[in-house]
């Protein structure tokens, strides 16, 4: 998907962290970056939980909370070849290329990816007791990772422009469902932005939306 995107003219800037944003008659004009000023016409927000951090620059109140998710990786055979979901325990199963992925937990402790073991060693301990003879190793849990969901107050993504913004389009808040949604976030951000025929009704979705 990148390489088909930098073929047709997409430029990427990686590792750069958006550190300012200047407004001139409610229509963001630059973007500075810590390695670099931009001049822009339009701006999509897609920063996940990190999003009202930036939206706070324009007086905009974004309501996110990072919902942390932890995952551990077995590369060890395990045999499960179907994607799962262990209700109960609301653990995650997914079948990998060459390891098996275990995912679960909703911590809201801010934005840190400080690991707390008691969760991590709940998913494994679930998985175990779902599946025979499968074993997680302490070297597996050890290397856990975790990851933020931006969450909203009612659980709906924000998609859309903010009325206090004309250039500012903003998609995040898509919680669990980030990589499920992504693409059609994206065609809706393309529908909004080049002025066409929303595929859907954005009200539900509108970011001004108040709780
Ligand atoms: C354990 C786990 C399992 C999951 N499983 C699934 C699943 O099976 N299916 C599914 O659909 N979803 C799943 N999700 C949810 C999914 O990961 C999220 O919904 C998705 O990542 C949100 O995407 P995003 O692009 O909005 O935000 P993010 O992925 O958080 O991306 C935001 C990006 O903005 C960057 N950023 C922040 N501030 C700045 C700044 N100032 N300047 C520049 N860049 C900045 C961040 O570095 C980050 O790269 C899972 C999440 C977790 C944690």
């Amino acid at each position: 998907m990148i390489s088909c995107l930098k073929n047709k003219g997409v430029v990427f800037y990686e590792n750069e962290e958006v550190i300012d944003i200047k407004v001139t008659n409610g229509t963001i004009s630059n973007i500075t970056t810590n390695k670099q000023e931009l001049i822009v016409d339009e701006v999509v927000l897609a920063a996940g939980s990190w999003s009202p951090l930036i939206t706070k620059k324009l007086d905009i109140k974004i309501p996110v909370q990072a919902g942390k998710g932890y995952r551990i990786n077995t590369i060890k055979e395990t045999g499960i070849s179907i994607p799962a979901i262990l209700c109960e325990a609301k653990v995650a199963v997914t079948p990998m290329q060459g390891f098996t992925r275990f995912s679960g937990t909703m911590e809201i402790a801010g934005i840190n990816h400080k690991i707390n073991t008691v969760r991590v060693n709940a998913i494994a301990n679930a998985a175990e007791s779902y599946y025979n003879n499968l074993e997680i190793s302490p070297k597996e849990k050890a290397t856990a990772a975790c990851g933020l969901r931006p969450c909203s107050p009612d659980g709906l993504p924000y998609i859309g422009k903010s009325s206090k913004c004309k250039n500012l389009t903003i998609a995040t808040g898509h919680a669990m469902m980030g990589w499920s949604l992504g693409p059609v976030t994206g065609k809706l951000v393309s529908e909004i932005i080049s002025d066409r025929k929303l595929s859907l009704d954005l009200a539900p979705f509108h970011p001004d939306r108040k709780f």
